[in-house]
């Protein structure tokens, strides 16, 4: 029988700054074909971990520093993802990996609508890593919304984490529906093609900089929760 706390001491020695366990039943309700057992059939528990994102580049004027590194911390999830898919390997555990962050298969063109083979805001929330806010990002206590999650599907029955037990959104909050300059935000979802519009641009030489994070940035909870 493998100890949890052991597994979990190992995820964050390899660099997670948060880490817990969702029980496949939590995943229940999740869309068909969203499921876990949609990309793996033998999962029984689903380790979702996160790193956190430095704030520094949101104080930039620019659209540069934010785009470049959080591309990098995306990178160096997946990387941790390898990582603790080898772990599990070395010792015969079935374990499936789960991109952090592209690529996915599900497109709807005309809406501009994108869809995970597996929404990590919703595993992290089942494995008791935060809670979702208006914005629609995860929010953890202690690092807000500024992190990074990356998760892995396991063939192990492992026991699940609490579900975060504190208030996500500030009560009657609505600033990120407020400063959205698409109106993209209705409390529960968001209009991606509204947001793509405005946060995903285009270089003259082909660089793609996401030019929008007011959601995040101006959330007073995106550093963690007061
Ligand atoms: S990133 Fe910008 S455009 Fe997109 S939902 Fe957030 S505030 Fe709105
Ligand atoms: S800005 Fe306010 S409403 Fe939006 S996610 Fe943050 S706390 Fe919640």
């Amino acid at each position: 029988m493998i100890d949890p706390l052991i597994i979990k001491k190992q995820i964050k020695e390899l660099g997670a700054d948060l880490c817990g366990f969702a029980p496949i039943e939590r995943f229940n309700e999740a869309p068909i074909g969203f499921n876990p057992l949609d990309i793996y059939k033998e999962c029984k528990t689903v380790i979702v971990f996160a790193k956190k994102v430095p704030h520094s580049p949101l104080l930039a004027m620019n659209y540069v520093p934010y785009s470049h590194f959080n591309s990098i911390i995306i990178n160096e999830v997946d990387a941790l993802t390898l990582k603790i898919m080898k772990v599990f390997e070395e010792i015969d555990i079935g374990c499936v990996p789960i991109p952090s962050d592209d690529p996915y298969e599900h497109w709807e063109s005309e809406r501009a609508y994108g869809r995970a083979i597996l929404s990590l805001r919703h595993a992290g929330y089942f494995a008791g890593l935060g809670i979702l806010g208006k914005n629609t990002l995860l929010m953890n206590e202690k690092y807000g919304n500024m992190i990074q999650l990356g998760a892995v599907l396991l063939n192990i029955e492992l026991k699940g984490d609490e579900l975060a037990n504190y208030e996500g959104c500030i009560p009657d909050c609505q600033i990120c529906l407020d400063s959205c300059p698409q109106g993209a935000l209705n409390g529960i979802t968001v209009d991606q093609k509204a947001c793509r519009q405005q946060s995903i641009y285009q270089t003259e030489k082909g660089y793609t900089l996401k030019r929008c994070n007011l959601c995040r940035k101006l959330c007073p909870n995106a550093l963690g929760i007061e």
